[in-house]
């Protein structure tokens, strides 16, 4: 069967000199591996397309075992996210993120979509946000499902926007006012109203607006333990020598 679809390239290989595997992200496929045989030197079938961070519109078989690339047609080689290396180190997070979390196709177009948005995003930024990784894994959490909504105490129901010392218990996943809050087993992170409101504006809005959140020390601390935490606890990564390590 063949079929053709745009997607992104999030890594390459070689193997037998002349040939390449491409781990892509698709918007209905999710992350998957194909073969472009005779992929490094074929300038006529995909000329420029097997690089990190193309967009590509590729035609592709799909075999009882492993896709293969007939084709490719660059999209968007996102040329700009590589002048400085501080956004191309964030793109790169990005990226490794979406392929550590092995996003299944049912959620895979939101997080690609968001993915593709981001790039866009970091590309017009000439100095984006130092946080601005921790953003998209805050996003792509939300958006699958893995993080809860923080407007209300998740045991009393009280609206927490406006109580200070409420925090957030990392295993169960709760938010707890302070009244709810017992001394207990666990990894409990201290989530200030700034924090609480800046995780909601991450959540509500795209990569295109996060240049705009501006926390003071206190909330970007609180912030970026929160979401160590919590991606090392649920999803099972932490973040090293830069590459995302499975637990
Ligand atoms: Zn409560």
């Amino acid at each position: 069967m063949e079929f053709s679809e745009k997607a992104l390239v999030l890594r390459v290989g070689r193997f037998r000199e002349i040939d390449a595997w491409v781990r892509l992200f698709s918007p209905s496929r999710g992350v998957y591996t194909a073969f472009a045989f005779g992929g490094c030197r074929s300038r006529r079938r995909f000329c420029g397309c097997l690089d990190v961070f193309n967009h590509v519109h590729f035609k592709v078989r799909s075999g009882r075992t492993y896709h293969t690339l007939l084709e490719g047609q660059l999209v968007n080689g996102h040329a700009t996210l590589r002048t400085t290396p501080g956004r191309l180190g964030m793109a790169v997070n990005c990226l490794k993120f979406c392929e550590a979390v092995e996003v299944a196709p049912p959620g895979a177009r939101a997080a690609h979509d968001l993915l593709l948005a981001t790039l866009a995003a970091l590309s017009g930024e000439s100095e984006p946000p130092r946080l601005f990784p921790l953003y998209f894994r805050a996003r792509v959490s939300c958006d699958q499902g893995f993080f809860p909504s923080l407007a209300a105490c998740h045991h009393c129901g009280a609206a927490c926007v406006d109580l200070p010392g409420a925090v957030f218990h990392v295993e169960e996943g709760r938010f707890l006012c302070p009244a709810c809050h017992l001394p207990g087993r666990g990894t409990f992170v201290r989530l200030g109203r700034e924090t609480v409101a800046l995780l909601e504006a991450v959540r509500h809005t795209g990569p295109e607006a996060w240049a705009g959140c501006d926390p003071s020390p206190t909330a970007a601390g609180e912030f970026s333990r929160l979401l160590d935490r919590f991606v090392a606890y649920h999803l099972g990564l932490s973040w090293e020598h830069g590459t995302f390590v499975k637990n």
